[in-house]
C-alpha cells in the first residue's frame, strides 16, 4: 500500500476503502504555499467514478464489520486513533503548516490536540447519553412500554473548509464514527494533507475498510458536488461558505436527505466601559487576528463605549502593529499569511472599498513589505478601519482577514440592535465586568454562541452552531446526535 502523501512529493491521493488511490480521472493540481507562493505538492482530483467508489465503500462498511461492532470496540477504536494523532504529531503539524502557512505555535496548541481530541470527547460522549422512555395508559390497564433507539443514519458525506482543516474535519468524523456511521471526506480543495494522512492513522489502528474515505477535488463540477448529490448519501454535514450551504442544500433537497450546515458569520465584540480593558483589548486581539483573520466566529465587528472607546482603539492600533507575520517555523511569527492568491485579492478588495465606502484607515489596509522569499505569498496587512455607516458593505459582509471596523456606541439598547443588525448569527463576544449585564445582554444577542470576557474558549459538550445564514442544527455534545444517529421509537403493548 503507498503511503497517503508519498512522504517528499507530497502528493495528496484518495482513500477509498482502506487504500490509497489515485483515482482514474487523470486530474490533478498544484498544491501551492500561501508562505511562498510556490507549488509543495500536487493533488488527485475525484469526479464521479471516485465519489461512487467511495460511497460503495462507506456503504458496505456500514454492513460490515463496522456495522456490527460492538460500541466499545468502537470507540476504543476511535481513541486509538486519536492516539496515533498524538504520536504523529509532527507528521500532522508539518502538513497542517505546509497548507496553511499558519504560525506553528497556533497548530500545535489548537489544530492538531484538538483535532484528535475530537475523536475522544465523542466515543465517550455516545457511551453515555440515555434515550427517552415513557409509559403510556392503555385502556386495558395493562399499559405499554416507549423507548428510544439510536441507530446510525448511515453513509455522511463531510465538506469541509481550509481554514482549521484537521480540526473543523474530524469535529464531523468524531460524532460521525462514534455514532456508527460511515464516511467521506472531500476537504477543501486547498488544505488536503491531514485530511489524507489520516488515512494512514485508519489503516494503522485497524479501523475497517470503507469506514473512512476521502476524496480530493473542488466543488462544483468536481468531487463535492458529485458527492453531495449522491443518491446513496444519507446525510450531509458541510463547513464553509453561506453560499456554498445554499447549493448544498439544493442537492440534499433530492431524496430529502438532512443537512448540518456551519456557515459564516460577521461576528460582534462589544466592549463596555466597565469592561477590564487588558482582558479586553487581549481577547479582541485574539478574536480579530487569529489565524490570520480565518475563523468563522473570529470578530469582524467591535462596538466600543464611547468614554474607552479612543482609548481602546489606540491600544488596538498598537497591538495590530506589534504582529509579526513571517513564516510557520519562526517562533517570534503571529500572524501568518491567508489561504491563497485568490483569497488574498478578496481581502485586499474589501480594504480598497473600505476606502471608497468612506472609512478611516487607523493601521495597515494594504500588503506588507514581505522578504523575496516570501514575497509570492498571501500576505495582507493585519487591518484596523473605523468610520464607517452600519450600512457599509464592509460592516455588513463577512470579509475573512485581519481586519475589523470599531464603531463607538452610547447605550446597550443601541449596541443590542447593532450587533443584532445582520444577516448573520454566529457568535459574539461581550466584555463587561458587570455580570447582571453580562447575562441580560448575552440572551439578547441573535447568535448560536455568546462569550463573555473570553472568545473561542470551548467545552466540547456544549452546544456549537449558528442562527440565521450561520447555519442549521447543532454540533457539539449530545446535539450532534441529532444530525449523526437517528432517533426511532419502540413501543411495546404490555
Ligand atoms: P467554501 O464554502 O468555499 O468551501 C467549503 C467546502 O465546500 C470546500 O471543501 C469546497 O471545495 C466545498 N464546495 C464548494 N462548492 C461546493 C459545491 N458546489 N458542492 C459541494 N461542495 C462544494 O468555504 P471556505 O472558503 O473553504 O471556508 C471559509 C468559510 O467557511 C467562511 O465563510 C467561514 O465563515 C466558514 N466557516 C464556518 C465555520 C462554522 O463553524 N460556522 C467554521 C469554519 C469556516
Amino acid at each position: 500500500m503507498k503511503d497517503g502523501l508519498i512522504a517528499t512529493t507530497r502528493e495528496a491521493m484518495h482513500f477509498i476503502d482502506g487504500a490509497f488511490t489515485a483515482g482514474s480521472s487523470g486530474r490533478i493540481f498544484d498544491n501551492i504555499s500561501p508562505v511562498t507562493g510556490k507549488k509543495i505538492g500536487i493533488v488527485h482530483e475525484g469526479l464521479k467514478p471516485e465519489v461512487d467508489a467511495a460511497v460503495a465503500a462507506a456503504r458496505a462498511a456500514l454492513t460490515g464489520p463496522w456495522g456490527h461492532m460492538p460500541m466499545a470496540e468502537r470507540s476504543a477504536l476511535l481513541h486509538a486513533v486519536a492516539d496515533e494523532i498524538n504520536r504523529r504529531f509532527e507528521d500532522f503539524l508539518e502538513a497542517e503548516i505546509l497548507d496553511t502557512g499558519k504560525p506553528r505555535s497556533l497548530a500545535a496548541h489548537v489544530d492538531i490536540p484538538r483535532g484528535a481530541a475530537n475523536f475522544k470527547i465523542f466515543a465517550d460522549l455516545v457511551k453515555n447519553v440515555p434515550t427517552e422512555s415513557f409509559m403510556l395508559e392503555t385502556p386495558d390497564g395493562a399499559g405499554a412500554l416507549n423507548y428510544g433507539v439510536r441507530k446510525p443514519k448511515g453513509v455522511i458525506a463531510v465538506i469541509s473548509p481550509w481554514n482549521l482543516p484537521l480540526l473543523l474535519m474530524t469535529w464531523k468524523v468524531g460524532p460521525a464514527l462514534a455514532c456508527g456511521n460511515t464516511v467521506i471526506v472531500k476537504p477543501s480543495e486547498e488544505t488536503p494533507l491531514t485530511t489524507t494522512l489520516l488515512g494512514e492513522v485508519m489503516n494503522t489502528v485497524g479501523v475497517p475498510k470503507g469506514v473512512f474515505n476521502v476524496v480530493h477535488g473542488f466543488g462544483p463540477d468536481s468531487a463535492g458536488a458529485y458527492l453531495t448529490a449522491h443518491p446513496d448519501v444519507d446525510g450531509i454535514t458541510f463547513t464553509g461558505e453561506t453560499r456554498t450551504g445554499e447549493i448544498i442544500m439544493q442537492s440534499a433537497a433530492k431524496g430529502l436527505r438532512q443537512v448540518s450546515m456551519e456557515c459564516g458569520g460577521k461576528n460582534a465584540g462589544i466592549v463596555f466601559a466597565d469592561c477590564d480593558m487588558d482582558k479586553a483589548v487581549a481577547g479582541t486581539m485574539q478574536s480579530v487576528f487569529s489565524n490570520c483573520g480565518q475563523v468563522c466566529l473570529g470578530t469582524e465587528r467591535v462596538y466600543v463605549e464611547r468614554p474607552v472607546f479612543d482609548a481602546f482603539v489606540a491600544r488596538l492600533k498598537a497591538g495590530a502593529e506589534a504582529l509579526k507575520l513571517g513564516p510557520s517555523e519562526d517562533p517570534e511569527t503571529n500572524l501568518g499569511p491567508l489561504i491563497s492568491e485568490e483569497h488574498k485579492r478578496k481581502v485586499l478588495s474589501y480594504y480598497a472599498l473600505a476606502k471608497e465606502e468612506g472609512a478611516t484607515v487607523i493601521t495597515g489596509g494594504g500588503e506588507p513589505d514581505m522578504p523575496d522569499e516570501m514575497k509570492g505569498g498571501a500576505w495582507v496587512q493585519p487591518t484596523i478601519l473605523t468610520g464607517l455607516p452600519e450600512t457599509a458593505r464592509c460592516v455588513k459582509e463577512e470579509i475573512f482577514g485581519p481586519v475589523c471596523h470599531i464603531t463607538p456606541f452610547d447605550s446597550e439598547e443601541e449596541v443590542i440592535a447593532m450587533a443584532n443588525d445582520t444577516d448573520y448569527g454566529l457568535a459574539t463576544a461581550l466584555w463587561t465586568e458587570d455580570l447582571t449585564r453580562a447575562h441580560r445582554v448575552a440572551r439578547r444577542i441573535d447568535v448560536g454562541l455568546v462569550w463573555v470576557n473570553s472568545w473561542f474558549l470551548r467545552d466540547l459538550r456544549t452546544a456549537f452552531g449558528g442562527a440565521k445564514h450561520s447555519g442549521i442544527g447543532r454540533e457539539g455534545g449530545v446535539h450532534g446526535l441529532e444530525f449523526y444517529s437517528e432517533l426511532s421509537n419502540v413501543c411495546v403493548k404490555l
